[in-house]
């Protein structure tokens, strides 16, 4: 037969218990809401496209497809809105794989400036269009071997810099800087010197769907995930991520990674 508990220890229990209980609904009613703002946010996505296509076809079909030069113009804007369709299911593809923990990350080790010089091509043209200039910083061209997931960082780098030309100014330059911290650990900067961020927010930028200027991001063309799935990345690898950033003076995003000791 167990020894009875006293008085005293039984109502620790209960108090114990409850405050369990009550740090349980919270959780709930944290995760239940993040669920409706996901939901809301990802109608309102989905539906500013689909309408936008529904409304060219609709006019198209009533008349607007005998003029060649409205049709054209038309049926071009129907196409970026589907494009832009399909950038958000990627997106959401992704983050849903990162959230569900479906993510696996497969190190291997690889020069870090080389993976940047190869983003630095694939978005080449995209630059060109901006007359924006990639450049490694002088001082961090010597190249340093990374242990993680080179096409996960592919991706975190394709973001970043993609950002650094959509919010870039005309003209104006990204530059990428590797540090060595401490013998064992990286830190890698993507600078731009475009539109900037205000203080404010710096922290929120890495929620899925923030957008600073939601009217000046909507026409730039983002999903409002790229950070998101840049930040999960990362987290992954067991690092870190930040960024400073001041209005009309540029940004900077940074991320640290494992260094392999030569
Ligand atoms: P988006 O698809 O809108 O670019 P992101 O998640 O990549 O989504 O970025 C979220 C928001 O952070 C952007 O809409 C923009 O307002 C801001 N932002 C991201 N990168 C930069 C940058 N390099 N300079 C200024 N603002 C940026």
């Amino acid at each position: 037969i167990l020894p009875l508990k006293t008085i005293e220890e039984v109502s620790e229990d209960v108090e114990k218990w409850a405050s369990q209980k009550k740090e349980e609904l919270d959780n709930l009613r944290r995760n239940e809401a993040f669920r409706k703002e996901f939901l809301m946010n990802l109608s309102h996505e989905l539906k500013t496209p689909i309408f936008a296509v529904q409304g060219y076809i609709h006019t198209l079909l009533d008349g607007a497809m005998e003029d060649p030069t409205v049709n054209k113009m038309f049926l071009k804007n129907a196409t970026k809105n589907i494009d832009r369709l399909c950038g958000l299911l990627d997106d959401l593809d992704e983050i849903s794989k990162l959230e569900s923990g479906e993510m696996t990350i497969n190190t291997e080790i690889f020069v870090i400036q080389d993976l940047v010089r190869d983003v630095f091509d694939t978005l080449s043209l995209k630059a060109k269009q901006k007359e924006i200039k990639f450049s490694i910083k002088k001082g961090c061209e010597a190249p340093v071997q990374v242990l993680a997931d080179k096409e996960k960082v592919r991706q975190v780098l394709i973001n970043l810099i993609d950002n650094s030309i959509k919010y870039g100014k005309q003209q104006g330059s990204t530059v990428a800087s590797i540090y060595n911290l401490d013998g064992k650990t990286l830190l890698v900067e993507i600078s731009d010197d475009g539109i900037g961020m205000q203080e404010e927010h710096l922290p929120r930028v890495f929620e899925r769907f923030y957008r600073t200027d939601k009217a000046r991001s909507r026409d730039i063309g983002g999903t409002g995930l790229g950070l998101a799935i840049v930040k999960h990345i990362i987290e992954a690898h067991g690092q870190t991520i930040n960024v400073r950033s001041k209005p009309d003076v540029g940004s900077t995003f940074g991320f640290t990674l494992e260094t392999v000791r030569e």
